[in-house]
């Protein structure tokens, strides 16, 4: 028993080691994508700078394949990504459900990005699931999320890494294509780089994410206006929204190293707020001196939405996927609550926090 054991352990150990990008089905998907006739990519619900950063850029390299291709989302993202170079050819699926629907259910090649489960893909879940068993259609998942729902033909899937961005950059070295790498290309791929990693801030960080930033910086790409881009283009509106969250609603729970924010639809209403204006509040949260674990929830309009993020050994996708159907990082997870109240949403959870509260006593 013992040396079997310790053979699985092994069998694991290598299995984390492998270079997934040396298989040779990723050799030979470079031949399929460049006879294939329709190339679709998609990413999750509520698209990050990760989700549109990774899905342009494969876009940008497979055109320098002379492989062009559709990226589809399942509902439109925040303003202050919309400067990514390819952001007009995006098409969206809840502007134009059936198009779209037919489009992924249909495509030779579909590529799913920065998720790893069909159900993270919104409205284009079921689109997703009818490829898949499609003998036609190739499904190619590339994500970093843990413990993938094995759905895809070929998943291509590393939970170390802080990023599909940096995935993509494997994807790009594994196909010998560094030579496509221009401004525009690693434009994309630097906002999924720092929005993913926190501005290389997250223990995901390895010294290949920096070496990436080194080859994207060479390109002559403006790092220094992308990070303005992305986090200097905030409305007045919202910086207010940002102030009466921190002042008003902020619940901290200094015996149990835990703070939480909620913020109902009226109230987010009240300040006009659109999409994204609340990504980051969850970060200023956790950043309180002392706190382990900081929690965001959001009215919507058909769910209760959380962010949820900790520091060190506690895990909050656990938390997540325990409580909240959800998931995500160690670290950095969400979820969401259908036909739940806001309010049973935060009593539940602030009646969880104590319950953990053994846990969270550490300081790293
Ligand atoms: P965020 O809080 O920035 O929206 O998400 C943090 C992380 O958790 C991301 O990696 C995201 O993909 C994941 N995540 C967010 N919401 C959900 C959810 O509802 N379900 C699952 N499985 N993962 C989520
Ligand atoms: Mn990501």
């Amino acid at each position: 028993m013992f040396w079997m054991g310790l053979e699985g352990m092994v069998q694991m150990y290598l299995s984390a080691m492998e270079d997934v990008f040396a298989r040779e089905e990723v050799a030979a998907l470079k031949a399929q994508v460049k006879s294939a006739k329709s190339v679709v990519i998609t990413s999750h619900r509520s698209p990050d700078g990760d989700a549109i950063g990774s899905s342009l850029a494969l876009k940008h390299m497979l055109s320098a394949m002379g492989v062009s291709s559709t990226v589809v989302m399942p509902d439109a993202y925040a303003k202050f990504l919309h400067w990514m170079p390819g952001h007009d050819s995006v098409r969206f699926h809840d502007a134009e459900p059936e198009a779209v629907g037919t489009l992924v259910a249909e495509a030779d090649i579909l590529f799913c990005l920065d998720y790893n489960a069909p159900s993270r893909a919104g409205g284009l879940a079921d689109s997703v699931k009818e490829a898949c068993p499609n003998k036609r259609s190739t499904v190619v998942m590339i994500d970093h999320h843990q413990e993938p729902e094995p759905f895809a033909d070929m998943m291509l899937s590393d939970p170390t890494t802080g990023s599909t961005c940096e995935l993509i950059y494997r994807l790009l070295r594994a196909w010998d294509m560094e030579e496509a790498l221009d401004a525009d290309l690693a434009s994309c791929l630097y906002t999924g780089l720092i929005t993913d990693t926190g501005s290389f801030r997250f223990s995901s960080v390895q010294p290949s994410s920096h070496d990436m930033a080194s080859a994207l910086l060479a390109t002559g790409m403006d790092h220094s206006r992308i990070h303005s881009l992305i986090y200097d283009a905030c409305r007045l509106e919202q910086v207010q929204l940002t102030a009466y969250a921190l002042s008003q609603k902020l619940q901290v729970f200094p015996e149990h190293r835990s703070a939480i924010i909620s913020l109902s639809l009226a109230e987010l209403q009240r300040y006009n707020a659109q999409k994204g204006d609340t990504e980051g509040l969850v970060n200023r949260a956790l950043a309180i001196e002392g706190i382990n674990f900081a929690a965001f929830i959001k009215e919507d309009v058909d769910r209760v939405k959380m962010s949820l993020r900790s520091r060190g050994t506690f895990s909050v996708r656990d938390v997540a996927a325990a409580h909240f159907n959800g998931g995500g990082h160690h670290n950095a997870a969400g979820g969401a609550c259908q036909g739940e109240s806001l309010q049973s949403v935060v009593g539940r959870m602030v009646a969880l926090i104590p319950t953990w509260s053994d846990d969270l006593q550490y300081d790293d």
